[in-house]
């Protein structure tokens, strides 16, 4: 039997490594500039927190979730429930009032795979906790758009208001009363929404639903007076600051908790998995967990997988990155024996070396640097041995020149 990975859950192989680091990397420098702390939480918790937060009718709790059945716990299916369970269990609400951090790691979703949508699949999360102003909601997706630039990733910003406890159940009966005259329209699953959570039908994918729904009221015209001020003040934050946006009135998110401000970054180039990164609002969720009231909370998840098929869709990002400095090409025995040592000092001094050790003609040693993607290659052959020297390749001029073979004279002609 030949075993293999489970459906959905994926290799990251080394030619692949660098371009998550590359984003890992940005998102530390992007996040620090911001003051967000980097924390790291349990992979694994127990299933009733999920169940609290996210919502019993969503279809993450519903369906997708990774649970021990026997044990009570479950396989993070995101990192918001649990950022905030650690955040009210250290009481990270005492010494600063407005905590802001950031987690990247794996989560667990049962999903059908497909391209862009695993089981195993990782986020970027950012989260504010203990600021309600509008300026920091725009701050926020300032940072989220800045760290997709950075990158170099192109993709839209599409924002909507789902109201608070006040205001959305006006809007919710609205809605019921909408569909009630197109239930016999509807797709199975948005005949069930209807019941549990009718908000979600106007963000069903399928065709026939999103025709229905065209003409659904708006839930931005059902805000209250806060609410209504509050997304004024985010959409004129969000202009002060430069950053574009459109409405999207069918956008309702997949998860309970959230209020008030919605968001998702959209592109067109993954197909059917158009998010490539989302969240909003979530101002009663400390509380709902047991923690001190009034504590507000706004954040957003980027998936990881999304943005790295992303930038390997722009050719130039996808190349191989430069593994190493230098490939130092010993040809024959005795001139492999004399640069062993020489590898192993120029990697001492910080350079990343290598050599090879079967034997390989020039030919076949050129290829393996030119892979690598090595700034230079040092030749060592008989009568370069014999006189102490090596030749020096430059491999983006091409340009040679004859050194003496040691450590300072290599890093002096590679100037380092
Ligand atoms: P969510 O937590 O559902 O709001 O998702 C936030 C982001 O995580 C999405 O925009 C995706 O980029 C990513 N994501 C969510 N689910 C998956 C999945 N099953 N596979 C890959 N990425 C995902």
């Amino acid at each position: 039997m030949k075993l293999k990975a489970l459906n959905g859950f994926k290799d990251i192989l080394p030619e692949d490594v660098w371009l998550w680091r590359r984003i890992e990397t940005e998102a530390r420098d992007v996040f620090g500039r911001f003051q967000f702390r980097e924390i790291r939480m349990p992979i694994l918790e127990k299933t009733e927190l999920f169940a609290r937060s996210i919502g019993e009718a969503t279809d993450i709790v519903e369906k997708e979730m990774y649970s021990f059945v026997d044990k009570g716990v479950t396989m993070r299916p995101e990192a918001t429930a649990s950022l905030i369970r650690a955040y009210i269990e250290h009481g990270l609400y005492i010494h600063r009032p407005v905590q802001k951090l950031f987690v990247i790691g794996p989560m667990f979703r049962h999903e059908r795979p497909q391209k862009g949508r695993l089981r195993q699949f990782h986020q970027l999360n950012a989260e504010v906790l203990g600021a309600h102003h509008p300026r920091v909601d725009a701050e926020v997706m300032a940072m989220a758009a800045m760290l997709l630039e950075n990158i170099g990733i192109e993709v839209r910003l599409e924002m909507n208001s789902l109201g608070c406890p006040e205001c959305r159940p006006t809007f919710r009966a609205k809605l019921i009363a909408f569909l009630d005259e197109r239930m016999d329209h509807l797709c199975d699953d948005c005949k069930r929404r209807y019941s549990t959570n009718p908000l979600r039908v106007l963000d069903c994918k399928k065709t026939g639903c999103r025709e229905q729904v065209e003409d659904a009221p708006s839930i931005l015209d059902n805000l209250c007076t806060e609410c209504d001020e509050h997304f004024t003040g985010v959409r004129s934050n969000l202009e002060q600051l430069g950053v574009k946006y459109s409405l999207n009135k069918f956008m309702v998110r997949g998860l309970d908790y959230y209020c008030r401000t919605t968001f998702e970054f959209i592109t067109n180039d993954l197909g059917s998995q158009s998010a490539v990164g989302g969240g909003g609002r979530y101002d009663g969720l400390v509380e709902q967990l047991g923690g001190p009231k009034k504590i507000p909370g706004i954040g957003f998840a980027f998936g990881i997988e999304r943005l790295v098929l992303l930038l390997q869709l722009k050719k130039k990002e996808a190349q191989n990155q430069q593994e190493l400095d230098i490939f130092v090409a010993g040809l024959g025995e005795e001139a492999a024996a004399a640069c062993y040592p020489l590898v192993h000092e120029l990697r001492k001094g910080g350079l990343r070396v290598a050599m090879d050790h079967e034997g390989r003609s020039l030919k076949s040693q050129m290829k393996q640097a030119n892979k690598a993607g090595s700034g230079f290659v040092v030749i060592v052959g008989d009568e370069e041995l014999k006189s102490g020297e090596a030749i020096l390749r430059n491999m983006a001029t091409q340009e040679q020149q004859t050194l003496q073979l040691n450590v300072d004279a290599v890093k002096k002609a590679i100037n380092c």
